[in-house]
Parts: structure tokens; C-alpha cells; sequence
């Protein structure tokens, strides 16, 4: 039988935690009394230097379940990404399949069951997806659906509407730990381990108490991340409009020289219009092209795993 563990980081989250607890908790047990997870199964919460009690209320919660409720002291606050990884690497040791969710509950836990029912189907990893998003505000759904495709427009692979609600098994987890760069983006990392994938969906609810710990600032630092993390377009954009500008001279010239010939310019006017332009875009030309040199230093400072062997035939 396979030992299930429960990821949650958690920061600032005490109004939220022994909810939580209780509705993972009671996930395990329904999943243990059906012979899908081991007994020992256990819930993994990782405190992200939190200000409030948090942390007391996980060592709480641990001397009454210490077999279901385990947890992790982050020595200060991390983030989100970072606390994650932290618990998904310590729990990989621990156990053969993990789950990682939000300490809020938006995720529904009860798909938690598919998840498990798709491992032992064979898949290696399994997505939570979002099949509506009604409790999001305007705003958030807009934007976040926009940032959705512009990711898939600037080339990185995501799974749309999925958020860090996932089911990742440990030879999954072995080699996500052999990626070892520092700007993390985990849902665009994850899609590049490769095995057999699934998804599934069910509707985001209301946070079961507290706020957001992902004010604006934070979402638009992870949306940034998430594109220079992974894509070397921008630059190339860059090097794109620098052409653009230097083609668009041969017009200018054009015009600048009818506009001197039939007299109506001031002195001086042409050739100054079209040094500006022309110079403006080797410029950016130039720009562009030292960038595309970053772009790949960039990526080969990344040493991320190149491959993912899944089997060998000898013999
Ligand atoms: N979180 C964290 N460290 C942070 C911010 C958030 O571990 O610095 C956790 C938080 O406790 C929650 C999860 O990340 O379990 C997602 O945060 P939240 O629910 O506030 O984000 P939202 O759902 O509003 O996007
Ligand atoms: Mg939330």
C-alpha cells in the first residue's frame, strides 16, 4: 500500500489551521478504510515563518495525531513556492505519493480520491484544475485567465487553470529535485518531468476563514517570474522590434526625401530624422542581440536536468 502525504505550507493561516486539519484528517481516514492509502498516511504542514500562532497550533495538532499530523518549521518566511518545495522534498523521503494544497481549503479535498485513483491508474502526476472559477472576483479571473495565455504564448508549458492542487509520486518528485535553480515557478517546472499525466477538475470555493496571503503585489511578482523563469522571449522581442525600427527607416527615408525635394522641411530636418531612427534601431537591434547571448547564459546557469530517462531495455 502507498504512503500518502499531504503537503501544506502554511503562513499566517491559525484562524484556517485546525479546519484544515480536520478536513485532511478526515480524508486520510475515508482513503485508509478503502485500502487505497497505507495507515501511516500523514499530513505534512510546513510553517512559512508565520507571525501568528500558526506554528504552535501545528506542534499542537501533531501531540494529539502524531501519526496523521506531521509538520516542518521554515526558520523565517520563504513564500509560497518556496515553502512548497521545501515540504514536497522533506515528504518524498517519507512517503511514495504526495499531495500538495493550499492550507485554505479553496481546493476541494474531495478530488483528492480521484488523484489517488489516477496514481494507481499509472500516472506520475495528476493536476488540479479549475473547472470554474466563480468565487474568483472579475478581476482576478481576467487576469489570471490573460496571464494563462501569454505564458502559452511566450512557449512555457502550463496546465491551464491549475495552481499548485497536485498529486506528485516520488520517482516524480526524485527528479524534480534535480532541478536546482532558485526563481521557482512550480507549475511550469512540473510539466517538464514528463511520465504519465492526468487532471482533475472541480470548482474553486471561498477561503474557510482568514485572507489572501497573495495580495496584488505578490500575484504580479509570481506572473513575472513565471515568464523570465521560463522564456527567453521577451528578449527576443526586443531584437524583433530593433528590425522592425531599421525597416521602417527605408520609409522614413523615403518620405524624408520627398518631403526635401518638393522644399517644405526645415534645414538640417532630414538628415537628423533619419540618424534618429536608424540609430535608434541598431540600438535596440544591438541590445537584443547582446540579450540573446544573457538569454542563454541564463538558461545554462539554470543546469536544469536535460532528460528524464523512465526506462531502460537491456539485455
Ligand atoms: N503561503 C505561504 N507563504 C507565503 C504566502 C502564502 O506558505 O508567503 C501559503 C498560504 O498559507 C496558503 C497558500 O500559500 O496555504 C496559498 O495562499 P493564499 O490562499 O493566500 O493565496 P490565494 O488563494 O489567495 O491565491
Ligand atoms: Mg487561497
Amino acid at each position: 500500500m502507498d504512503r500518502l502525504a499531504i503537503v501544506v505550507p502554511c503562513y499566517n493561516e491559525e484562524e484556517v489551521l485546525e479546519i484544515a486539519s480536520k478536513a485532511l484528517r478526515e480524508v486520510l481516514e475515508d482513503l485508509i478504510k478503502k485500502e487505497k492509502i497505507a495507515q501511516d498516511s500523514f499530513i505534512l504542514f510546513v510553517n512559512d515563518g508565520s507571525k501568528d500562532r500558526t506554528w504552535e497550533l501545528i506542534e499542537q495538532e501533531h501531540a494529539k495525531y502524531p501519526v496523521q499530523v506531521k509538520g516542518v518549521k521554515l526558520a523565517g518566511n520563504v513564500g509560497h513556492q518556496f515553502a512548497l518545495t521545501a515540504g514536497l522534498i522533506t515528504a518524498k523521503d517519507m512517503s511514495d505519493v504526495t499531495v500538495s494544497i493550499d492550507a485554505d481549503l479553496q481546493d476541494d479535498v474531495n478530488v483528492i480520491e480521484e488523484m489517488i485513483d489516477k496514481f494507481h491508474a499509472g500516472n506520475d502526476i495528476v493536476y488540479g484544475v479549475r473547472s470554474e472559477r466563480k468565487t474568483d472576483t472579475f478581476f482576478k479571473r481576467v487576469t489570471a485567465q490573460g496571464f494563462y495565455k501569454m505564458m502559452a504564448m511566450m512557449g512555457v508549458k502550463t496546465v491551464y487553470n491549475h495552481a499548485d492542487f497536485r498529486l506528485m509520486s516520488k520517482r516524480a518528485l526524485e527528479h524534480f529535485s534535480q532541478y536546482k535553480e532558485t526563481n521557482l515557478f512550480l507549475r511550469g517546472m512540473m510539466p517538464l518531468i514528463g511520465y504519465q499525466t492526468d487532471s482533475v477538475y472541480y470548482e474553486r470555493k471561498e477561503r474557510v476563514a482568514g485572507e489572501s496571503k497573495y495580495p496584488l503585489k505578490k500575484m504580479l511578482a509570481l506572473a513575472f517570474n513565471g515568464i523570465t523563469s521560463f522564456s527567453i522571449k521577451p528578449i527576443t522581442l526586443i531584437t524583433g522590434l530593433g528590425m522592425c525600427i531599421i525597416l521602417f527607416c527605408i520609409f522614413a527615408a523615403i518620405y524624408a526625401l520627398i518631403s526635401y525635394f518638393t522644399g517644405n522641411v526645415v534645414q538640417g530636418w532630414t538628415s537628423l530624422i533619419l540618424s534618429i531612427w536608424f540609430i535608434g534601431g541598431v540600438q535596440l537591434l544591438a541590445i537584443g542581440l547582446v540579450g540573446q547571448y544573457i538569454g542563454k547564459i541564463y538558461m545554462e546557469v539554470k543546469q536544469r536536468p536535460r532528460y528524464n530517462i523512465e526506462k531502460v531495455l537491456e539485455d
